[in-house]
């Protein structure tokens, strides 16, 4: 098996006008001047996809989208298709961010349909996975990400279609991050579950995700089964997204 090549994702979330490509060219720049280690990727807004896609062509930067539906078209307004996606230039699509099971009610097995339709596509899945403080301080924690993996990856994922990241849901956007030793012990868990179920179980990349930021990315991303990162509030900006690359390509 070849080794695993880190993959350290942006997402912006619901932020970004067209102006704001200018962060994704700057980020361009700096990959083009310095070819980091770590593959590349940024999910705007569905805005943004299509002149992003355009913006970064031939660059060593991805664009994915956040989310997709399960169908690959029909009547779902203000839906998105991972057809559409992959059509306006998308490599990747986020599924199942912690943000759209808690704000759209969305099931693991919601998230499978979507990682499945992302396959269908063409596109690499980012299927997200993640405990409520509650469920931790409950000591549930591997008992829930255990649970969604296996409820949200599709039969059909591969370690070239899919990619699993761990975001703890109190960690995303707070500050507040696991210890190295808590997140080594998910990684760990969820290693062993796509081993069990994969006959790729071994090269499926393992992103955390939740309040990465430059001063704390070298110590998260040494952590074993770490691959890379997910990062939302620390991607929008090429001068912050930088040294967090820079943590992982550098290793
Ligand atoms: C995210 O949105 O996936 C995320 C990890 O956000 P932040 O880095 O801002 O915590």
């Amino acid at each position: 098996m070849a080794a695993r090549r880190p993959l350290i994702v942006g997402n912006w979330k619901m932020n970004g006008l067209a102006a704001s490509l200018a962060e994704a060219t700057a980020l361009a720049d700096r990959a083009r001047a310095q070819a980091p280690a770590a593959e590349l990727g940024l999910c705007p807004p569905a805005t943004l996809v299509a002149a992003m896609a355009a913006a970064l062509k031939g660059t060593a930067v991805g664009v994915g989208g956040q989310d997709c539906h399960a169908k690959a078209a029909g009547a779902h307004t203000g839906d998105i298709a991972a057809e559409m996606l992959k059509d306006a230039g998308a490599t990747y699509v986020i599924t199942g961010h912690s943000e759209r099971r808690a704000d759209h009610g969305e099931s693991s097995e919601t998230v499978r349909a979507k990682a499945a339709a992302a396959h269908r596509a063409g596109l690499v899945a980012i299927v997200c996975v993640g405990e409520t403080l509650a469920e931790r301080d409950a000591g549930e924690t591997l008992k829930i990400v255990t649970a969604q993996i296996r409820g949200s990856l599709p039969d059909g994922a591969t370690a070239a279609n899919t990619v699993v990241a761990y975001e703890p849901v109190w960690a995303i956007g707070t500050g507040r991050t696991p210890t190295t030793a808590q997140v080594a012990e998910v990684h760990a868990e969820i290693r062993r579950d796509l081993l069990a179920r994969f006959d790729d179980g071994a090269g499926f990349r393992i992103l955390y995700g939740g309040s990465v930021k430059p001063d704390n990315a070298a110590e998260l991303m040494a952590v074993p089964d770490v691959d890379g990162a997910l990062v939302g509030g620390a991607s929008l900006k090429a001068a912050d997204f930088w040294p967090i690359v820079q943590a992982k390509g550098l290793q």
